[in-house]
């Protein structure tokens, strides 16, 4: 379709590797899952930044001013391409596992947590100190909605049911974490459907939005979620921030994720010796420590870069890759893409197969050294998951690393491409290529 738009600028395009079989290619990189590629306009706007840097919130000049000014500002940018409630409060953290772990520092006492098993590890992990319930892979969305809704059902029943005898179930705070987009096979989950569920029956629910946020606008208020979490890496702004968006009254409530400067108000020493603390009710609560300015602020720019590039748009481009490389892959009939919710469940241009006769770690390995393209073999960091999707148990070697397998051995790893916004289309084709 000659009416796509063109791919956004990204930093590495004209970076070029040795190819094994001699010379050298412009490197093709197709593993935007794991992290993307600066946007040329996140990296512009920090190179111009930059020389006007000064710490943050007390710095008496006129830098410091400038920079927490941007470094607030950041925050509001970020509600907004959120699309978040009034009274939501919008943290910096360092990446989404950071933000998912800040949440789980938070839960007030006796919350119970509800996380499908098939979550990667950073939804899954947090909440192990917890109260998990674990759910079992659902087999479609609709199945997804109904397994939660199965395991919620021991809490107060939603209105006009019927009442439970006292002391019955878990009436307690509860949360259910869930993701967007799985990093694994692309596929979207029922967030709404799902969210409504676990508000039916007074539970929250904190969406994992890596992969969802980069491919696909998400509005909390919407989707009518309480929380989100994001990383700037996977978002074209590799500056070292992620996000946690959301409710403040379980942030404002909860002991500081960091406790140090910053996050406190009014420091004291105490009569018996000890030490007072009067803890900031904002975002600085969960801040402490110098917060990274200009990893905020690369955030907020490729927040205000997707927003004038158009969601639209960049959806349109991106389905239009995932079509080629479904296509592609479909005339190989060795390869097996992996799926939880079946070959027509929508997808964000994440996409993991296998290839009959292949070690996948041979096989990427292969993409890389003979063809230049950059892509992720392994278990991806959701070793459930991909004990489902590939049956028995996967060879793991290092927690999200490549398994080593003999040549021609069953492959228990896949094989991931990824791709986004600054992908052209001839990284694709030489992809489609090179499988074929
Ligand atoms: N959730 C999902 C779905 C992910 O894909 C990832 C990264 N692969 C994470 C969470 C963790 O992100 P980060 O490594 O930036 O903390």
């Amino acid at each position: 379709d000659r009416s796509l738009a063109a791919p956004l600028p990204v930093l590495g395009r004209d970076v070029t590797v040795p190819l094994v079989t001699g010379g050298e290619v412009a490197y093709a990189a197709l593993d935007y899952a794991a992290s993307a590629p600066a946007l040329q306009r996140v990296w512009d706007d920090v190179a111009a930044y930059a020389p006007y840097y000064g710490s943050v919130h007390r710095g008496a000049g006129h830098l410091s001013q400038l920079s927490t000014d941007l470094f607030e500002n950041a925050r509001t940018t970020v509600a907004d391409f959120l699309d978040c409630r009034s009274g939501d409060q919008v943290v910096f953290t360092r990446s989404t596992t950071d933000s998912l772990n800040l949440l789980a520092h938070a839960l007030p006492a006796g919350c119970r947590v509800y996380v499908f098993e098939t979550e990667h590890h950073a939804s899954l992990l947090p909440w192990r100190d917890a109260d998990v319930t674990f759910l079992d892979a659902p087999r479609t969305p609709r199945d997804a909605v109904r397994i939660l809704e199965r395991a919620l059902a021991d809490r107060s029943p939603s209105p006009g049911s019927r009442p439970r005898p006292a002391g019955a179930g878990h009436d307690g705070p509860a949360l259910v974490c869930v993701t967007g987009a799985s990093n694994v096979t692309g596929e979207l989950w029922p967030v709404r459907e799902l969210a409504a569920a676990a508000h039916a029956h007074g539970a929250r629910i904190v969406l994992d939005a890596a992969q969802l946020a980069p491919h696909h606008p998400v509005s909390v208020r919407d989707l009518d979620v309480d929380w989100v979490a994001f990383s700037g890496h996977k978002l074209y702004a590799p500056f070292g921030s992620g996000v946690l968006a959301g409710r403040a009254d379980w942030l404002v409530e909860a002991e500081p994720y960091l406790a140090g400067g910053g996050a406190s108000r009014r420091v004291a020493r105490r009569a018996d010796g000890g030490v007072e603390v009067e803890w900031h009710a904002g975002a600085a609560r969960h801040e402490a420590g110098s917060p990274n300015v200009i990893g905020a602020y690369a955030v907020a720019s490729a927040c205000r870069a997707l927003s004038d590039a158009g969601f639209a748009s960049l959806v349109a481009r991106e389905q239009d890759l995932l079509a080629r490389v479904r296509a592609g892959l479909a005339e190989v009939p060795e390869v097996r893409v992996l799926s939880l919710f079946g070959d027509d469940a929508p997808r964000v241009g994440v996409l993991s197969f296998v290839v009959e006769g292949w070690n996948s770690s041979h096989f990427a390995a292969a993409l890389s050294a003979e063809y230049g393209i950059g892509v992720r073999d392994g278990l991806f960091c959701a070793h459930p998951l991909l004990r489902t999707l590939l049956g028995g148990d996967p060879q793991t070697q290092g927690e999200c690393g490549a398994p080593e397998a003999a040549p021609g051995e069953r492959s228990l790893n896949a094989i991931r491409v990824s791709f986004g916004a600054g992908t052209p289309d001839e990284h694709v084709e030489r992809f489609v290529g090179a499988v074929r």
